[in-house]
């Protein structure tokens, strides 16, 4: 998995190139020169990065994330109670955020986790989603595609993702406790996402291969389904990783929306 999208390994910014022919979308996977600090952050802040990016956004949706299954969107009134300077604690909480809505970037942070971003091309609608091994466990990949077809009508063999940079299977040891929570969630084929380490309790888990095989058991033809940019823990001059860095470490920003009429 480390070597997917090899080419790309020294960017610093990452996209579905393919994604371009989708009228008025917008996303990227932002890399550490475009990230937070380990500190406290708000959303001008995030909406700095997007500039930064040459993304010229009217309103950008964070979320408080909390490695939980929860959605917002900004057509929820947990948004409309927000502006530009509240922080983190003013966040409505959520591990997923999902819009139908013009000029709106909604945006989630990783350090390893796995950043999915969706999009349903008809009917417009996009999702960003934190998918860390206990948000996959919580269903929060399921509950996102889910959340597209009640809310939107976007039926998912329409939805395509990206499943971004995130901590990969050499890199990510792991106790072999969860392991039997993720076959018994999806299954036999979860084996696959394991490697065992040297004594049975240890092991290595491919997070993104977890969350490729969420995204096909929640509907996505598994053709829909694109990895994006490399290893976060072996890759220290393009991108945050908090096993590598510890408490220290920063966030990248991953982000989706519709760009507005003009
Ligand atoms: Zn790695």
């Amino acid at each position: 998995m480390g070597a997917a999208n090899r080419e790309t390994d020294d960017a610093t910014r990452w996209r579905v190139t393919e994604w371009d022919a989708i009228p008025g979308l917008i996303h990227g996977f932002l890399g550490r020169a475009d990230g937070l600090g380990p500190g406290a952050f708000d959303l001008a802040a995030i909406r700095d990065r997007l500039i930064t990016a040459g993304e010229a956004p009217r309103v950008v949706l964070a979320a408080r994330q909390v490695h939980g299954a929860d959605i917002v969107s900004p057509e929820d009134p947990a948004w409309s109670q927000l502006d530009w300077h509240d922080g983190a604690e003013r966040l409505p909480v959520a591990d997923a955020l999902v819009s139908a809505s013009a000029d709106v970037i909604l945006t989630i942070r990783t350090a390893d986790c796995v950043p999915i971003l969706l999009v349903a091309p008809a009917p417009h609608a996009v999702a960003a989603v934190h998918a860390g091994w206990r948000g996959l466990l919580a269903g929060v990949v399921e509950r996102s595609v889910a959340a597209l077809a009640d809310r939107y009508g976007a039926r998912p063999d329409v939805v395509q993702a990206a499943v971004g940079p995130a901590i990969c299977g050499t890199c990510y040891e792991f106790g072999a406790e969860p392991q039997r929570e993720f076959v018994s969630r999806y299954g036999a084929e979860a084996e696959s996402a394991w490697r065992p380490g040297a004594s049975s309790n240890r092991g290595y888990l491919d997070v993104r291969r977890l969350a490729t095989i969420a995204l096909v058991r929640a509907g996505l033809d598994a053709g829909a389904v694109r990895l994006v940019g490399p290893c976060t823990a072996e890759h220290p001059a393009a991108l945050h990783s908090y096993r590598r860095d510890g408490a220290g470490a920063g966030r990248q920003l991953s982000y989706i929306g519709w760009r507005g009429d003009e």
